[in-house]
């Protein structure tokens, strides 16, 4: 498969990048990141970009820090890095949640920025905003700003980021020492069927595989009675009861995980 014809663009700051989605608008520019998720879609011609904006030389917008009890990650940042990363106890469920994106390959290029900004409701990332109430940065023609992840995701693949954004960085605002991600996909790297964390701090549950956008349960009480407060149907072939029964061990099973530290 091969992507309809675009034009490449080498972006080398992020002012410039915004400058070309402003002045590209009529011909649907879109950024380029890891490329694990956009040129796929491209490839199969469910996305026809006419100009690609690529960030991946853009200065300083990969890198983690620690700065006041809060986590930094830029945008470019790679699935891998965060892996890799000794980021401590208070945020070790983000380098622990990693080995479920993917593959090793993809976790080599694809980027936390890209998939905040794709904006997948079973993706690894956008659960772990929303449980950490983590905060989108966005640089647009008029500046940076903020946004909640609890506020971002609004259906599905689709997100508050305005076309003439680029986002610059997520910032993990609290530590969240007991939290753990767990999920179950039919194959090994696949996106999850269903996917569960939880945060035993505040005692929230969040939920992919359930909804358009990550679902948030506050409170969350026994697995069974999350489970059973979902509203679900039968979709994609999968059994409303069977991924039911998925949240239900997946929540018990993210417990366990986090109560063990
Ligand atoms: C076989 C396979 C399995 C996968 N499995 C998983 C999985 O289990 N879990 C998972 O979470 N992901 C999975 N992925 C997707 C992967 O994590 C991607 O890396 C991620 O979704 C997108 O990140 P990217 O950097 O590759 O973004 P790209 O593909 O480059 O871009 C994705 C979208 O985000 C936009 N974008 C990128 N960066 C920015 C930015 N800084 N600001 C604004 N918009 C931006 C692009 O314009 C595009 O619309 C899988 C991919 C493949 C091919």
């Amino acid at each position: 498969m091969k992507p309809a014809a675009f034009t490449y663009h080498r972006a080398s700051s992020v002012r410039g990048a915004v400058d070309l989605l402003t002045e590209l608008a009529d011909d649907e520019p879109k950024l380029l990141a890891g490329g694990q998720s956009l040129v796929a879609m491209m490839n199969y011609r469910m996305a026809r970009p006419g100009h690609l904006i690529d960030l991946t030389h853009v200065p300083g917008l990969a890198g983690i820090h620690h700065a006041d009890g809060a986590l930094r990650i830029g945008a470019l940042t790679t699935h891998r890095a965060v892996e890799r990363a000794d980021l401590g106890p208070d945020f070790a469920v983000l380098s622990a949640a990693m080995r479920w994106v993917g593959h090793l390959p993809i976790r080599t290029r694809g980027t936390v920025g890209g998939s905040i900004a794709h904006g997948d409701a079973t993706a690894e990332w956008c659960l772990l905003a929303v449980l950490l109430d983590a905060v989108v940065v966005a640089e647009g023609p008029g500046g940076r700003r903020e946004v909640r992840a609890r506020e971002f995701f609004l259906g599905p693949f689709t997100t508050a980021l305005d076309p003439d954004e680029v986002i610059v960085e997520i910032v993990f605002p609290r530590p969240a020492p007991r939290a753990a991600l767990t999920e179950y996909a039919d194959r090994r790297g696949d996106f999850a069927v269903v996917a569960a964390g939880v945060d035993l701090g505040t005692g929230e549950v969040v939920l992919g595989g359930v909804g358009a956008v990550p679902v948030l349960v506050p409170d969350a009480g026994t697995p069974a009675e999350v489970a059973d407060g979902l509203e679900l149907r039968d979709e994609a072939g999968i059994p409303a009861e069977y991924r039911r029964g998925l949240v239900r061990t997946l929540v018990a099973r993210a417990r366990e995980e986090a109560a063990r530290g």
